[in-house]
């Protein structure tokens, strides 16, 4: 493995850092607990330096419109963009507009590249990806029971669709539906483009996530598809590819995610220490001079550092060997970086007392936020199944050589 970063890497590592730090963290509380609509002018302003500083949407190839980064290289970014909820969006790689872009990359046609991915990688419109349903398991999502049937030269679709990130102020959704009942499960479903002023589309509501409605981008809504008309064209992708195609998005996603949570982790430990060196326990020690602090500082960053180290050495390896060869790898750093970040999170709400239940820091938000990396992606009972099966299959490979 190879982990040398260059020169022009470093130094866009270290601008990132800087920028996170000095423009994005200080207004993030109150970015985080306004109407997102009352923020816009102020993140536009900041993702303008981004642009100007040529790493905005970095996951995309410069020929697109992007910076141009490779997976690892993106991987480093991410953990320096995840140290506040706000770094993803304000250079132009959010979920889960990062995912759509990358599926539009693939699978659009030309016309719909323009219509919809253009505007995506110009950060002048937002998408959201309507996978999940209230009445079905999203952990087996071959149950959903979306539909969509073509009349005429239209798709016309009708079902319930929830926890669509950020569908409020969106301008399109990636609908994922079934349109063929009777194919094997995996080629059911296929993809369509809808527009979010469609008739028919209507967000219901944002969802409270613990207690916690947001607006804009910070938000998850339910949707109702009743007798959307879409015209045939906004078929995105092959007809029964939709599975095949959500695979791809979730792929590269997974190393985006679990980086972004490792930048979490490191800004819930910075604060825990940051909150200990000060806080005056009894006359003469602050809470900091606690062994019992002191372990969890230890634990939470020797935690963090395998988490690093295996996220990268995956990332390196889907570089090398592509998502297939590595899939049991992509479920383990899925499972493992998700309850890292559980864990560093709680310590420091633990340690910050009251504080730390409260808005006043931004711990409230993340851990109420980030207890949904355990679920989304792929819930870890999921990913643990994909790698005891991986493991069964290495014990029996390994015997049979033997044998023979
Ligand atoms: C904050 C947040 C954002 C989200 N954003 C989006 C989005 O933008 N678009 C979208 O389409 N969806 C989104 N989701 C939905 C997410 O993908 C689903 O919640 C996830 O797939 C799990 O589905 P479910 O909630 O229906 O849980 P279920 O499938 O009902 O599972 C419930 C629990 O059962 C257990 N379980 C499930 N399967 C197994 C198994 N095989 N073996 C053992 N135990 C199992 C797990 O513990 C799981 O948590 C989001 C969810 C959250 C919380």
């Amino acid at each position: 493995m190879d982990f040398s970063l260059s020169e022009s890497l470093q130094q866009q590592l270290k601008w990132a850092e800087q920028f996170v730090q000095t423009n994005i963290v200080p207004i993030e509380l109150k970015v985080l607990h306004s109407n997102f609509t009352d923020q816009k002018s102020e993140i536009a302003s900041l993702q303008q330096q981004v642009k100007e500083q040529g790493l905005w949407a970095p996951h995309m190839p410069l020929a697109v419109g992007g910076a141009g980064f490779d997976l690892v290289a993106l991987g480093l970014l991410s953990e320096v963009l995840g140290q506040s909820p706000l770094g993803h969006l304000i250079f132009g790689c959010q979920a889960p507009d990062a995912g759509n872009m990358e599926l539009l990359h693939h699978f659009a046609t030309p016309s719909q590249q323009q219509q919809w991915l253009q505007p995506l990688i110009a950060g002048t419109m937002r998408s959201c990806f309507g996978m999940t349903e209230p009445s079905n398991a999203g952990s087996n999502p071959t149950l959903l029971q979306t539909e969509a049937k073509l009349d005429g030269d239209h798709w016309v679709l009708n079902g319930r669709k929830w926890f669509t990130s950020s569908a409020d102020g969106a301008g399109f959704c990636i609908v994922m539906a079934v349109t063929d009942k009777t194919a094997p499960h995996h080629q059911r479903a296929s993809m369509f483009l809808v527009p979010t002023d469609q008739p028919g589309y209507q967000r219901l509501r944002n969802i409270p996530v613990m207690g916690d409605v947001g607006s804009g981008y910070f938000s998850h809504s339910e949707i109702e598809l009743d007798n959307c008309r879409i015209p045939a064209e906004n078929l995105l992708g092959q007809q029964g590819d939709g599975f095949a195609m959500a695979q791809t998005r979730l792929g590269p996603g997974r190393i985006h995610h679990c980086m972004r949570w490792i930048g979490v982790a490191k800004r819930a430990l910075n604060e825990l220490i940051a909150y200990t060196q000060q806080r005056q326990i009894s006359r003469h020690a602050v809470l900091s001079d606690m062994q019992t602090v002191q372990t969890w500082a230890a634990d939470s960053a020797a935690e963090i550092a395998a988490a690093r180290a295996l996220v990268l050495q995956t990332a390196w390896q889907v570089q090398q060997l592509g998502f297939k060869a590595v899939r049991s790898e992509v479920s383990m750093i899925k499972y493992f970086t998700a309850n890292v970040l559980q864990t560093v999170l709680d310590r420091t709400v633990q340690g910050m007392g009251a504080l730390g239940m409260t808005d006043d820091t931004i711990i409230a938000f993340l851990y109420r936020h980030e207890r949904a990396a355990r679920i989304y992606d792929g819930p870890d009972e999921v990913h643990k199944n994909v790698v005891a099966k991986h493991l069964w299959a290495e014990q029996s490979n390994a015997l049979s050589s033997a044998q023979s």
